[in-house]
């Protein structure tokens, strides 16, 4: 398919004055682990024929490039189970330096070990690697069946291929909260950062999240008397503030939508496998991208843009305890964490 001549180079801006530079792109809902915050035992995926196409996804984030998006995150599911990840990564990353700065992926790790140095010839310099034990029987607990030894073998493969890793790990009461203060010394001691995440609530899953939530803050008073932590003013535009630790290169980032809210700063929207562009984690507001990709090239592909962003929600309204249900029906998989 070829571009015609683009019919809006606007901004990218929503009507609460945020500009949008940041583009996170679920590249399959599927997963190879089935961890227990993020989906249930029984997950019923989107069938292929639904998806978006390699190229289709190529084309739309090429068009957000266009428009101003600096920043492209490849998530799921887990975006290495994908066929032809590595093909889309190429493809993508052909785009750095060319309005692109970064190209990055949060990955389970599973498969890293196999797809690290093709990501590095890509042009991806840094992953998120989620982890939320390094306990062998506590790891195959939380994700039903993982293994974290391949884990951990992903981790330092992507290391020794010159990747910048960051453990994500999500805080959970009475699971892994005595773990968060050996993780990030860990991390530490081997030049990773970990951001905690506090459990959000998308989508059925088979337990109740009230049972489970741990706030941020309580645990980061307790590192605190650990670790010398100091305010970094390192900025995404994402829901993280960050602390250095110990005086080292690591950093802490604290993810607290519940406990902290910052979607005033937020300059991401987030594309599904299917083309649906969802514009806040935690609403159901969407437009259908490939639906107007394949119905009006690309000048469809803007005026839907356009349209999803006029509609970007201030913020979410998470809410987690007993007799709240999820704050959306999709889980994280579908709009890619
Ligand atoms: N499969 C990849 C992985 O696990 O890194 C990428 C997708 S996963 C949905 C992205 C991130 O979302 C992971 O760090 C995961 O722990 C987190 N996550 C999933 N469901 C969540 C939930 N309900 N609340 C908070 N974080 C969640
Ligand atoms: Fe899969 Fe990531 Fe969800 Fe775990 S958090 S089930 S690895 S998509």
């Amino acid at each position: 398919m070829t571009l015609a001549p683009s019919l809006t180079q606007k901004p990218l801006q929503d009507t609460h004055g945020r500009t949008i530079k940041y583009l996170r792109i679920s590249v399959t809902d599927r997963c190879d682990l089935r961890c227990r915050y993020c989906m249930s035992e029984q997950m019923t995926f989107l069938p292929r024929a639904k998806l978006l196409s390699l190229e289709e996804i190529a084309i739309i984030a090429e068009r957000f490039i266009a428009r101003g998006v600096t920043k492209i995150r490849l998530s799921g599911g887990e975006p290495l189970v994908r066929r032809d990840v590595a093909e889309l990564v190429q493809r993508l990353g052909h785009n750095i330096g060319s309005g692109l700065e970064e190209l990055t992926m949060t990955t389970n790790g599973t498969r890293l070990a196999q797809h690290a140095e093709a990501m590095v010839d890509a042009g991806i310099r840094r992953v998120n690697v989620s982890m939320d034990s390094r306990d062998p029987e506590r790891f195959r607990y939380i994700t039903r069946h993982g293994d974290v030894a391949q884990v951990i073998g992903g981790i330092y493969a992507a290391r020794d291929a010159g990747l910048a890793i960051k453990i994500n790990m999500v805080a959970l009461k009475g699971f892994n909260e005595d773990e968060i203060a050996p993780m990030l010394a860990w991390c530490r001691d081997e030049g990773f950062d970990l951001s905690l995440i506090e459990t959000m609530p998308l989508g059925a899953i088979d337990e109740d999240r009230t049972d489970r939530f741990l706030p941020l803050t309580k645990v980061f008073d307790e590192l605190g008397q650990q670790f010398t932590l100091a305010r970094d003013a390192h900025k995404t535009g994402g829901p993280a503030r960050y602390w250095n630790v110990d005086g080292t290169r690591t950093r802490l980032g604290l993810i607290s939508p519940l406990t902290a809210n910052f979607c005033e700063g937020c300059n991401r929207v987030r594309l599904t496998t299917e083309g649906k562009l969802y514009m806040c984690l935690g609403h159901d507001d969407q437009v259908d991208l490939k639906a107007a990709l394949r119905e009006g090239g690309t000048a469809g592909l803007d005026e839907a843009i356009d349209a999803g962003l006029f509609a970007k929600p201030k913020a979410h309204d998470f809410r987690i305890g007993q007799g709240e249900g999820p704050a959306v029906a999709r889980h994280m998989s579908v709009t890619g964490g």
